[in-house]
């Protein structure tokens, strides 16, 4: 068995253009989305992703604001820029890029958002509506994800998944997705004793470790869907992800790769989420 592809790229630009004529609806009835992006320092990381960030926005049709401080910045200064946002009408979604420099306490400051702007879904709000199934932004990296299953026509009802990892932003709200969709969720971490034995009764695999090759073929039920979360270098720089993908695609049904699957469903969905913020306050508006 060879897998089929599943073209984060191909996805993302299909729900973009969706996005972009909701963007140009909603300019018609006088609103213009807005995304405010705060970067703290000058991790050449972030810098990368913010800027990718604001040119899907600007493709889109949405107002981007991009605010760079020095890495100095206070805690308090950034309370204060996360306040003003929170109060300006023309921003709809507020995101800090994370992480920050050690001085400032990033939950703290993730805390001070509005979760009416919360589109990162990172606010404690956003994740206890998960949590109960309220509405709520979701965290755009699993939800990319989940929109990745919904594009092939998985149905999760009864099958059984296994998440690889449990950070608040990846792992843990997969889980809760998986499991809103009635999928049987095992979550795996760094203590997990024996990996193999849950990803080998697995139908659905997600890793988000951050490890290369965490995940291999001799790991993978024949036919599993296989989803690579994970964004690490190879030998030779090359991006890479958590998964083997040379001799998982052997196994699997369907596999992301890495570059091109994942990584720009995170931004599209934080596109989808703006947007979402951006009607919603049209409707309370009126
Ligand atoms: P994280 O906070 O470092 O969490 C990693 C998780 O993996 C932890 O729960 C850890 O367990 C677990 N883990 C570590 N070693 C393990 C092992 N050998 N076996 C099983 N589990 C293990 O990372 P994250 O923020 O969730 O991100 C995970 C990866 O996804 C990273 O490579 C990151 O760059 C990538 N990422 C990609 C996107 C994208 O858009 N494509 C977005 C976000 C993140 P413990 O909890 O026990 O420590």
């Amino acid at each position: 068995m060879t897998a089929q592809l599943i073209d984060g790229n191909a996805l993302s630009q299909l729900l973009r253009l969706q996005v972009s004529e909701r963007i140009q609806q909603l300019k018609l009835q006088g609103v213009t989305a807005g995304l405010a992006v705060i970067l703290v320092g000058d991790n050449p990381a972030s810098q990368v992703y913010v800027r990718n960030k604001v040119k899907a926005c600007e493709q889109t049709g949405i107002h981007s604001v991009l605010e760079k401080h020095d890495a100095t910045m206070s805690e308090a200064a950034l309370l204060e820029r996360v306040a003003a946002l929170n109060s300006d009408p023309r921003i709809h979604g507020i995101l800090v890029q994370l992480p920050l420099p050690a001085h400032i306490d990033a939950q703290k400051v993730i805390e001070a958002i509005a979760p009416e702007k919360d589109v990162d879904g990172f606010h404690v709000a956003s994740a206890g509506a998960l949590m109960t199934g309220l509405p709520g932004y979701w965290p755009c990296t699993p939800h990319g994800c989940m929109k990745m299953l919904e594009h092939i026509g998985y149905n999760l009802r009864g099958k059984h998944a296994v998440v690889i990892g449990r950070s608040n932003i990846v792992g843990k709200p997969m889980a809760l997705m998986l499991l809103q969709q009635n999928a049987t969720v095992t979550i795996c971490h760094s203590a997990t004793p024996d990996l193999k034995a849950h990803t080998l009764q697995a139908d659905v695999i997600v890793a988000a470790v951050g490890k290369r090759n965490v995940l291999t073929a001799d790991m993978v039920k024949p036919g599993a869907v296989v989803l690579d979360v994970g964004m690490n270098r190879d030998d030779d720089g090359k991006l890479c992800g958590d998964v083997d993908f040379e001799s998982v695609k052997q196994v699997a049904s369907y596999i992301t790769p890495v570059p091109g699957g994942v990584g720009p469903m995170t931004i599209t969905m934080l596109l989808v989420n703006t947007l979402a913020s951006a009607e919603k306050s049209l409707s309370t508006s009126s």
